[in-house]
């Protein structure tokens, strides 16, 4: 049972692995980045707040958006609260 569990969980986990990781920075505040904005001439990083005026901003010109920003609220419960 533990074996397949781990199977399905490690099947589960590769799929949606996340794009962006604690060492990717906002550009504008260095707050972790929840946005990976391509453009033709390299990447911007943004964090969730930033990240929505620049997609919006850029919408036209980016090569592609990467949003994770939903991660904000897929944290544990209790990880943000103080
Ligand atoms: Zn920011």
């Amino acid at each position: 049972m533990v074996a397949i569990g781990a199977w399905l969980h490690s099947g589960v986990t590769e799929m949606n692995e996340p794009q962006l990781t604690v060492s990717d920075r906002c550009d504008q505040c260095g707050a972790q980045a929840f946005v990976r904005v391509t453009l033709e001439s390299g990447e911007l990083y943004f964090c969730a707040h930033h990240g929505r005026a620049a997609s919006a901003a850029l919408n036209e010109s980016a090569v592609s958006i990467l949003d994770e920003s939903h991660r904000l609220h897929a944290t544990p419960a209790g990880a943000g609260v103080h």
